[in-house]
């Protein structure tokens, strides 16, 4: 069969429309053929484009903006309210408690590291995490203060499940941390009854939403979620910010992330020591020292009104049906083998992890690029215990979508890795 031909078996499916606008999705780019093509953008896990509604928040607060919480000038009033309900909104979002803190970081990772930062205590997490949740806990266990615990995921989420429970009944730890969804395989892990299992051992849970926020409804009050963390470059909003939300006492009881101004509530140097006497804030200010990235909060409150107002309904249908669509495309192609932790019962949101027998990863992801002018991810999607455990030390190729995304994208990643089998054929 031709690759025209092929083209042609997966067109006869009936198209699926990309659900919202995003910035730059019309871009074109250069194949090495000398074509030019509409670039189909399958890598939303690394970074999501911003939605063209967030793209015009961003630019409506560029155009009237000053620095918060200090001056009594009516821009930096305005800025201020704006940043602060930016908080409200992200809670309301999450269906954070009414008592959590709302506070805006530089993204998962940085968030994940202030929750490390006001740990006490023993942290067990998964052998599937990303190491922004994993690197931050034994750089923590290096100080010597308290132990990190690495629980191996077992095929099913049931056997996970028990062997959490299991390692947490062996010895107190103060917290679970676990990854909502996995940024390798995209499987979708049962927050709630993994916060019963960290709960029932009277140890709180955070949860690694940086790969579920954008793609399911979350609610910390039904879940029992102690602590949440996400980043606005993968739920539509640009880079530079994220959040933390969670419980406050810790957060309170914890010597501020970051020492300086906007976290200190007053200094006074004494004469005689020549030190410093600080009263810190509480609350979410606390750890938040410094001019606060207010574009980044308000770009990811503005997405997060913009998924609200699309609705997780309409986006839940939109990704399984192109997720079943991409499934029954790399089912297909010879040499395909997805990457999988948990059994094919278990929901996943919009990733596929694979490789091609024979391929390595890069040139995979090169040959699509070159080709056929589709962005994919390759390597070990900072999850190198993760890919090493699944028998891909060397990396795999990541496909990833979102509200941009239509079938042709996804029609043709399937038509080109045809064509690839049928050339080594
Ligand atoms: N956690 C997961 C599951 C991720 O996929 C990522 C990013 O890929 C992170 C954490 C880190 O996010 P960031 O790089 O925005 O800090």
């Amino acid at each position: 069969t031709s690759p025209a031909g092929l083209s042609a078996r997966t067109s006869e499916r009936p198209p699926i429309a990309p659900l919202a606008e995003v910035v730059g999705a019309g871009e074109k780019v250069p194949l090495s053929s000398g074509d030019v093509v509409r670039y189909a953008n399958l890598d939303y896990a690394a970074s999501a484009p911003a939605l063209a509604d967030v793209a015009r928040a961003v630019q409506c607060s560029l155009g009237q903006y000053a620095s918060v919480h200090r001056g009594a000038g009516h821009l930096s009033q305005v800025t201020t309210a704006r940043y602060e309900a930016a908080r409200e909104t992200v809670r309301e979002f999450v269906r954070g408690r009414v008592d959590d803190a709302v506070v805006f970081t530089r993204g998962t990772t940085d968030a994940i590291n202030l929750a490390a930062h006001i740990t006490r205590g023993d942290v067990v997490v998964l052998d599937i995490e990303h190491h922004a949740n994993l690197l931050p806990w034994s750089a923590r266990e290096r100080t010597g203060s308290s132990r990190l615990r690495v629980v191996r995921a077992a095929t099913t989420i049931e056997d996970t499940l028990a062997a959490l429970d299991t390692e947490l009944a062996s010895s107190p730890a103060a917290l679970l941390a676990v990854t909502a969804a996995s940024n390798v395989t995209g499987e979708v892990l049962p927050v709630g009854r993994l916060a019963a299992v960290a709960h029932r051992h009277g140890a709180r849970i955070l949860v690694d939403a940086a790969q579920l926020v954008a793609h399911r409804p979350v609610s910390m009050v039904t879940h029992g979620v102690d602590y949440l963390v996400f980043s606005g470059h993968k739920l539509y909003a640009p880079f530079g910010a994220g959040v933390l939300v969670g419980r406050s006492d810790w957060l309170d009881a914890a010597e501020p992330y970051l020492a300086g101004g906007g976290a200190s509530a007053s200094v006074a140097v004494d004469d005689a020591t020549q030190s410093a006497d600080v009263t810190w804030h509480r609350g979410a200010a606390r750890h938040e020292a410094g001019s606060p990235n207010v574009l980044g909060a308000l770009s990811i409150a503005a997405a997060c009104e913009s998924l609200t107002a699309l609705g997780f309904d309409a986006i839940g249908l939109h990704e399984t049906a192109l997720l079943a669509r991409l499934d029954r495309g790399l089912d297909s192609v010879d040499g395909v083998e997805p990457l999988r932790v948990f059994d094919d019962s278990t929901e996943r949101v919009g990733i596929a992890g694979f490789v091609v027998a024979g391929r390595a990863p890069r040139e995979l992801a090169e040959f699509l690029s070159d080709r056929a002018g589709i962005g994919v991810r390759d390597g070990k999607f900072c999850a190198h215990p993760l890919l090493r455990r699944l028998g891909f030390p060397n990396g795999a190729v990541r496909a990833s979508f979102g509200l941009g995304t239509g079938s042709d994208d996804i029609d043709r990643l399937v038509d080109a890795l045809r064509q690839l089998a049928l050339r080594d054929a």
